[in-house]
């Protein structure tokens, strides 16, 4: 038996939901997340924060969804609306499904991944999401006005960036170096006293490792199994589960995806279109991974990535997928 193991936001969506209920429900929301998902990134790959994965934002943001008293079911109404899927993407989901188990292995909110699963009749018990009760905690009236201090000198600090080249803190402009060093302090030590500094201790979004683990525990921890398994993804936190899938002789597929799925999945899709994803996968399932990619040469269904056309493919993805999903939303992770 073969199975299909996709990442949400990207092959079956346009969304950026945290972003979106962000710069939705919070004043200055688009600045805010975005100086907080620059300083994940700072944290995750320049001071390798101990415990600290990629994948945080969504963490971070959650006491100031609270200051702002948003609660579970205004994040799935919202979410309920302003779906923006693949063109395509359902019929496929609904042939792949016929064919072979199939599962969502997504970093994003539990709230939008369940209304996802009512929106295309997905079974929700084959999805993996970062599980969130915003309900569940009760704050005060003075912590909300706290956070919401806070949340104003987060838009106010020098704007965070992390070009590509830099690879150490030291190397950090120092203003960037600055907003950082505050941005620690309130994170870290001054939000220690709030009751909504558990979210940081509770939460576990599901980043780069847990969808490698979400992948081997559906199989039973049968590491053997992975190579009946197509994974499809487009950024940064698919990288663990392409290099496990890959390793073990599974399909991986970036579809529009950044430099890091392309520098892990085998092939690259490039495309409007969620057919592709259909054409693919049913072929791996009749006739397995290498015919898979000589077929994909042969009719040019998809570019198999090598040493040679990487650096190309990345350059074409990238802009293709800021183009497809919007150009503030590609940016970002
Ligand atoms: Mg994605």
């Amino acid at each position: 038996m073969k199975y299909f193991f996709t990442d949400c936001e990207g092959p079956l969506t346009k969304n950026d939901n945290a972003y979106e209920l962000t710069a939705c429900f919070l004043p200055w929301g688009e600045k805010l997340f975005r100086q907080l998902s620059v300083y994940d990134d700072i944290l995750a790959y320049l001071v390798k924060k101990p415990g600290y994965n990629a994948g945080g934002t969504l963490k971070l943001i959650l006491p100031f969804f609270k200051a702002y008293d948003l609660n579970n079911q205004e994040i799935e109404k919202f979410s309920q609306k302003n779906f923006l899927f693949v063109p395509h993407i359902i019929e496929t989901l609904n042939f792949l499904q016929k064919i072979m188990p199939c599962f969502i292995v997504s970093t994003s909110y539990r709230p939008y991944i369940h209304a996802l699963c009512k929106t295309i009749n997905f079974p929700e018990k084959n999805t993996y999401a970062t599980e969130i009760d915003l309900d569940k905690l009760k704050i005060g009236v003075k912590e909300k006005i706290k956070l919401k201090n806070y949340a104003q000198e987060i838009i106010n600090l020098p704007e965070l960036e992390l070009s590509a080249g830099v690879k150490k803190f030291s190397q950090l402009p120092d203003r960037v170096k600055k907003s950082v060093q505050r941005l620690n302090k309130i994170f870290w030590e001054e939000m220690n006293n709030l009751r909504s500094n558990k979210f940081f201790e509770i939460i576990r979004p599901v980043g780069g490792e847990e969808k490698a683990e979400a992948i081997l525990s559906q199989l039973g921890g049968r590491k053997e199994l992975l190579e009946n398994v197509v994974y499809v993804g487009d950024s940064i936190t698919d990288r663990q589960a392409f290099q496990v899938v890959r390793k073990n002789g599974g399909l991986t597929i970036s579809f529009n995806g950044n430099r890091y799925a392309i520098e892990s999945a085998e092939i690259a899709v490039i495309s409007r279109s969620a057919y592709i994803l259909g054409l693919l996968s049913a072929l791996f399932v009749h006739f397995g991974k290498e015919k898979v990619l000589e077929l994909s040469k042969k009719f040019a269904l998809a570019q198999v990535v090598n040493q040679t056309n990487r650096k190309e493919i990345i350059q074409k993805s990238e802009i293709f997928r800021k183009r497809f999903r919007g150009e503030r939303i590609g940016q970002l992770g």
